[in-house]
C-alpha cells in the first residue's frame, strides 16, 4: 500500500522480498500439497528478526507497531499462498499477543520468547461447534482442581491446530456469557487434547483443525490475567486480527489484479487481445477503483489503531470492504482468465478459492456490518 514507509520499513521490506522470492514461492505448492507449512518457515522468519515484530523486545520480539506487520503480510502475500501469512500470523499476531500482553512472567519468559526465537509454533482457540460469531456462547469448560485446570469440551476451524505446540485457549470458567471467559495456554502435548485436521477449500498450506479436550489437565498457573476476564482480552485482540485480514485482502485483490491486467494484454481471442474490449477494460477498473477505496479504508484503520485512537467502526468497514472486494476481485479477474481461471495450476485459480475464507474469519462480513451499524447510531431503540 502506498504511504512514506521509513527507512527502516524499506529495508525490511527488501530482505523479506529476497526470502520470500527464494525461499516460500518455490515452495508453495509442496506446502499446499502438505497442507501445513514447515517449521523452518518459524525459525527463517525468527533469523530474519520478523516473527515477533510487536512482541516485547524484553522477550525477544521486535516491540514494533502494526506498520511493521503490514510490511511483512505484504511480502509473503506475494507468494500467492494465502495460508502462509495464515499460519504465521495465527501464531505471531492471534495466539501470541495476548499471552504478551496478559500473561505471567513466567509465561510471557516461555512463550513469547519461544514464538519470537522461531521455537515454539501457537494457535488461538475460540471458536467451537455451536459458537462462532457468538463467542459468549462457546462452552468448552474449565474447572479448577488443586494446582490444575480441567477442560472438557471442543474447538472447531482452528488455524495451526496441528502443528502448534501452545494454543491460547477460550474456555468457560464461569458462569453463562461474556463474563464467564477466560484464557489459558494450553501445552500441546497435554494429556487428553486430540487434535484432527480439517479438509477445506483453500488456504490449503494453512493446517485448520478441531481440538477435543477430555479431562485436559493444564497448570493453574497457565491462566491469563484474572480468572472469567477473557471476553475483554479476546475482542483487545480482534482490531488487529480484523486488521490483518484487510492488509492480506487488498494484497490478495491487487495479485489478482495485476495477474488478470498481464492476462487481458496476452491472450488473444477473436484477432485481438482480451483488453481491446471495452467490456474488459470497465471491469478491471471497477477491481481496481474497489482495490484502491480498499486500501484507503485499511489505511486509515490502520493509522487510528496505531495512535490508540477509537477505531472499531474504520477497523471494521476496513475489513468488511477489503475482504469483500478480495471476493469480487477473485471473481472477476478468474473470469477474464477463461478456462484457466479455473485450474488448480493458475495463480489465478488457487486465489480464486482462497478469497473465500476472508469474508469470514476474524468477524464475518455480518458481523461486521452489526459494528459498524452500531458503532454508528444505526440501531432503532
Ligand atoms: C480458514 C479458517 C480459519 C479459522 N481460524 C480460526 C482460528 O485460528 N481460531 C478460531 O478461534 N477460529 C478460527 N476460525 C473460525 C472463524 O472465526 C469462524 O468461522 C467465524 O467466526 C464464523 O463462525 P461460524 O463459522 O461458527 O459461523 P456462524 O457464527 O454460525 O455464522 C454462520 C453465518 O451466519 C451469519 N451470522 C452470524 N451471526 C449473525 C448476526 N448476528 N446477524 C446476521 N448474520 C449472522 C454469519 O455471518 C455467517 O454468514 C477460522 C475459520 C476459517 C474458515
Amino acid at each position: 500500500m502506498e504511504r512514506d514507509w521509513s527507512e527502516e520499513q524499506d529495508l525490511l521490506r527488501r530482505s523479506l522480498r529476497d526470502y520470500v522470492r527464494d525461499r516460500v514461492t518455490p515452495n508453495v505448492l509442496a506446502w499446499e500439497a502438505a497442507g501445513e507449512v514447515p517449521r523452518s518457515l518459524f525459525s527463517d522468519l525468527a533469523g530474519l528478526g520478523v516473527l515477533g515484530l510487536r512482541l516485547a523486545p524484553e522477550h525477544g520480539g521486535g516491540g514494533l507497531d502494526f506498520w511493521y506487520t503490514v510490511v511483512l503480510l505484504e511480502e509473503l502475500m506475494r507468494c500467492g499462498s494465502i495460508g502462509v501469512p495464515v499460519a504465521v500470523m495465527a501464531h505471531a499476531e492471534f495466539a501470541t499477543m495476548l499471552i504478551d500482553r496478559y500473561g505471567s512472567p513466567a509465561l510471557r519468559a516461555h512463550y513469547v520468547r519461544g514464538a519470537a526465537e522461531g521455537r515454539l509454533v501457537g494457535a488461538l482457540g475460540v471458536s467451537e461447534p455451536d459458537a462462532g460469531s457468538d463467542v459468549a456462547a462457546l462452552r468448552t469448560r474449565a474447572v479448577r482442581d488443586g494446582d490444575a485446570w480441567v477442560i472438557n469440551g471442543s474447538k472447531l476451524y482452528i488455524s495451526n491446530g496441528t502443528i502448534a505446540d501452545y494454543i491460547t485457549l477460550a474456555v468457560r470458567t464461569g458462569g453463562p456469557g461474556a463474563r464467564g471467559i477466560s484464557m489459558i495456554v494450553v501445552p500441546a502435548d497435554s494429556q487428553g487434547l486430540t487434535r484432527r485436521r480439517l479438509r477445506k477449500l483453500g488456504t490449503h498450506a494453512s493446517d485448520t483443525a478441531e481440538l477435543f479436550f477430555e479431562n485436559c489437565r493444564v497448570p493453574a498457573a497457565n491462566l491469563l490475567g484474572a480468572e472469567n476476564d477473557g471476553f475483554g482480552m479476546i475482542m483487545s485482540g480482534f482490531e488487529g486480527e480484523r486488521l490483518v485480514l484487510s492488509v492480506m485482502a487488498c494484497s490478495h485483490a491487487r495479485l489478482l489484479f495485476e495477474q488478470a491486467r498481464a492476462w487481458g494484454h496476452e491472450r488473444r481471442a477473436f484477432g485481438q487481445p482480451l483488453l481491446a474490449f471495452q467490456v474488459w477494460q470497465h471491469r478491471l477498473a471497477d477491481v481496481l477503483t474497489r482495490i484502491e477505496a480498499a486500501e484507503a479504508l485499511t489505511l486509515r484503520g490502520i493509522d487510528l489503531y496505531v495512535r490508540g485512537r477509537p477505531a472499531q467502526s474504520e477497523i471494521s468497514m476496513a475489513k468488511l470492504f477489503a475482504t469483500e472486494t478480495a471476493r469480487f476481485a477473485a471473481s472477476e479477474c478468474a473470469q477474464i482468465l477463461g478456462g484457466q481461471g479455473y485450474m488448480e495450476e493458475s495463480l489465478v485459480g488457487r486465489l480464486h478459492r482462497d478469497a473465500l475464507a476472508m469474508t469470514i474469519g476474524a468477524g464475518s462480513s455480518e458481523i461486521m456490518r452489526e459494528l459498524i451499524a452500531r458503532t454508528n447510531q444505526l440501531v432503532a431503540k
